[in-house]
């Protein structure tokens, strides 16, 4: 993920500020040095670092942080907003009827995105279709077509024709019903002539509501020219950041939504049809910094509950953040992440939960395999009402009980009590730490 060390590097710098009530020049400076190393190995352009390591500078004492708000949670308040402010807003996408057409160098990864763009749509109840006019690359229909398979949504392609804007007129046509059509163009290794009138010829017929550049997150500051030529030939909108599962950079996309003065739209992190999401700048810098993003969580959770039709254990994550935590909890938090992918990923979104506070459990606290969480269903289905609200009442006589009429051994009951006490007191953890005032701002 981009700037992926800043969230713990910063995290251990602002520590040392823990206690103080008022900030340091030196304090300051330390912080912005960070801030600056980080930027700068993610490919952020010099200048845009410097701009913004001067006004967190500044702000950070001249501001008079409010009444009550200690020294690191008025600097971590500055740094956030700050660079909320670098990655700037995200692209508007309504949920409605449109034409997206998507445009970038070959490889970037716009086939992929294409489908996973019409998938994310079709989660949203519109019905989207992908149409390929990449001619130019071999295997580019077959590659598509699959990826549209994958996410269940409608294509159109047509493996025998050579004129990408005649299939896109076709596509258009044939997809008639569909209520978002995204049209994938071909690229090539660098930009030529050619590509540039092709692409402008497919857009006078396409006539895209948005144009949205492609880039993969590893490509620095050669983004600058990719992002001026496609905005200068068809008008670039928004930016689909791809592969940030691969790279700790993303700095030239930056660039290229500065180039084009257009903002971020998607961010791509896998091969697969559902590794997409929105990009919404507090929510992806909340997550940077370590503090969280409930609200994807609770979108991922929603999903993960509409796929097991488990509609009626209306679990919110934010429960997990008050009171005791029970066998109950964990049998609905195991099904629900077994849905959710994988667990790692979603304990990063839990406020408190992300980087440092992961590395420091033991390993085995958050690894709950589906054979072990199939295990402790079994087992769990053996507890009474009282025993799965009240795992502590759970003593010797219990156990062989439970052991007996689950068909699991003696052990294997206690390694689910275990489990339980590790995320029971992980939960707890996070529950205690501190900067809740800071939690509370960040959540809008
Ligand atoms: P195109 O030439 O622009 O259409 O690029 P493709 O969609 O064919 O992508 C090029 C390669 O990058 C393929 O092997 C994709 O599987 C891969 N790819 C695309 N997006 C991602 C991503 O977000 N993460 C990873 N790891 N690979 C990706």
């Amino acid at each position: 993920m981009v700037l992926d060390d800043l969230g713990s590097s910063l995290r251990g710098t602002l520590d040392k500020l823990r206690g103080k009530s008022r900030i340091s020049e030196e304090d300051v400076d330390e912080i912005v040095k960070e801030i600056q190393r980080s930027l700068l190995q993610a490919d952020v352009d010099v200048s845009l670092v410097m701009d913004l390591s001067d006004s967190i500078k500044e702000r950070s004492l001249e501001e008079e942080p409010p009444g009550g708000t200690s020294a690191r949670d008025h600097v971590l308040r500055i740094v956030y907003e700050e660079l909320v402010g670098l990655v700037g807003d995200s692209t508007e996408i309504p949920l409605e009827s449109q034409t997206i057409m998507l445009a970038g160098l070959q490889g970037s990864g716009k086939t992929t995105t294409a489908a996973k763009m019409a998938w994310w749509f079709s989660k949203k109840g519109l019905r989207p279709a992908v149409i390929q006019t990449d001619t130019f690359r071999p295997g580019a229909y077959d590659q598509a077509k699959q990826m549209a398979d994958r996410a269940e949504v409608e294509f159109y392609g047509d493996p025998d024709a050579d004129d990408p804007v005649q299939i896109a007129r076709d596509g258009l046509e044939a997809t008639a019903d569909a209520d978002v059509h995204i049209v994938d163009t071909a690229g090539r290794h660098a930009l030529e002539d050619d590509l540039i009138s092709e692409i402008e010829e497919i857009e006078s017929v396409v006539e895209p509501d948005r144009s949205l550049l492609v880039l993969d997150a590893a490509i620095g500051q050669g983004a600058k020219d990719q992002a001026r030529q496609f905005d200068d030939s068809i008008g670039i909108d928004g930016v689909a950041i791809t592969k940030l599962d691969g790279t700790a950079k993303g700095g030239g996309a930056l660039t290229a939504v500065d180039e084009t003065g257009s903002t971020i739209a998607f961010l791509g992190s896998g091969e697969t049809v559902q590794d997409i999401e929105r990009f919404e700048p507090d929510s992806f810098i909340s997550r940077l910094l370590g503090m969280g993003d409930l609200k994807q969580l609770t979108e991922r959770v929603e999903r993960a509950m509409e796929e097991t039709q488990e509609g009626e254990d209306d679990w919110d994550p934010e429960d997990l953040m008050k009171g005791e935590f029970t066998l109950k909890d964990m049998r609905k938090q195991m099904k629900a992440m077994d849905n959710m992918g994988p667990l790692d990923q979603v304990m990063d979104m839990i406020p408190g939960m992300g980087g440092g506070l992961m590395d420091q459990l033991p390993d085995d606290a958050m690894d709950v395999t589906q054979d072990r969480m199939r295990n402790f269903e079994v087992i769990m289905d053996s507890m009474t009402e009282a025993e799965l609200e009240n795992p502590r009442s759970i003593g010797a006589s219990q156990v062989r009980r439970i052991a007996k009429g689950s068909g699991q051994s003696e052990d294997a009951i206690r390694e689910l009590l275990d489990q339980h006490k590790m995320m029971a007191q992980t939960m707890k953890q996070f529950q205690g730490m501190g900067d809740g005032d800071m939690q509370r701002m960040m959540k809008k």
